[in-house]
C-alpha cells in the first residue's frame, strides 16, 4: 500500500492522528476537517497515498464517488444543510495543502447568499475569471485529450 511517513493523511489513515471519522471501508476513510469553513466539512480520502488526482487508480476512484453522494447524504441529515459544494485540489498552484489527495464536501449554511464569505458560512460561490470559448481552438484541444485518454 503506498503511504507517506511524512504524510499527515497517511497518519490519520494509520491511527497516528486522531480524526472524527465518519465512513471508512477497503479503499476510502471520511472524516471531519479540523478547520471547518461550515458545519459538517468533511473530507473523503483514498487510504493509500496518491498526491493527485489523475494517479488514482480506478477501483479506489470508484469507491470515492460511491462515498461521496452517501455521504453528503448523511450531512445534509445530520445538518440543517440542503446546499453543498465538493471542491478538490490538485497542486499548489490549484490551491492543494495536503499532498494525499482529497475531496472536500462544505455545506452551505441555510439562507445565506452564494458570495457571502463570512468564516462558518461555506464556500464563496463564483465569480470565477471565466471567458468566451474559441470553437476551433476547442476543436483541436477536444481531439488532443480524446488522443491522450487511456495513455
Ligand atoms: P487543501 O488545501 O485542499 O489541500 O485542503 C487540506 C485540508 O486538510 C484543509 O481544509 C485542512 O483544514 C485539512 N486538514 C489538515 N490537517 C488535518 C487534520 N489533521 N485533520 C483534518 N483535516 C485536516
Ligand atoms: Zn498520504
Amino acid at each position: 500500500m503506498p503511504t507517506d511517513p511524512d504524510c499527515v493523511f497517511c497518519k490519520i489513515v494509520a491511527g497516528e492522528i486522531p480524526c472524527h471519522k465518519l465512513f471508512e471501508d477497503e479503499h476510502v476513510l471520511a472524516f471531519l476537517d479540523v478547520n471547518p469553513l461550515s458545519e459538517g466539512h468533511a473530507l473523503v480520502i483514498p487510504k493509500q497515498h496518491y498526491a493527485t488526482l489523475d494517479a488514482v487508480p480506478a477501483d479506489t476512484a470508484a469507491a470515492i464517488g460511491a462515498a461521496l453522494p452517501a455521504l453528503a447524504h448523511a450531512v445534509l441529515n445530520a445538518t440543517d444543510a440542503t446546499d453543498y459544494n465538493i471542491l478538490q485540489n490538485n497542486g499548489a498552484p490549484a490551491g492543494q495543502d495536503v499532498f494525499h489527495v482529497h475531496f472536500h464536501l462544505i455545506p452551505r449554511q441555510p439562507g445565506t447568499d452564494r458570495q457571502d464569505a463570512t468564516p462558518g458560512h461555506g464556500l464563496p460561490a463564483r465569480p470565477w475569471p471565466a471567458q468566451k470559448v474559441d470553437h476551433e481552438k476547442a476543436a483541436a484541444l477536444a481531439e488532443r485529450i480524446r488522443g491522450a485518454i487511456g495513455s
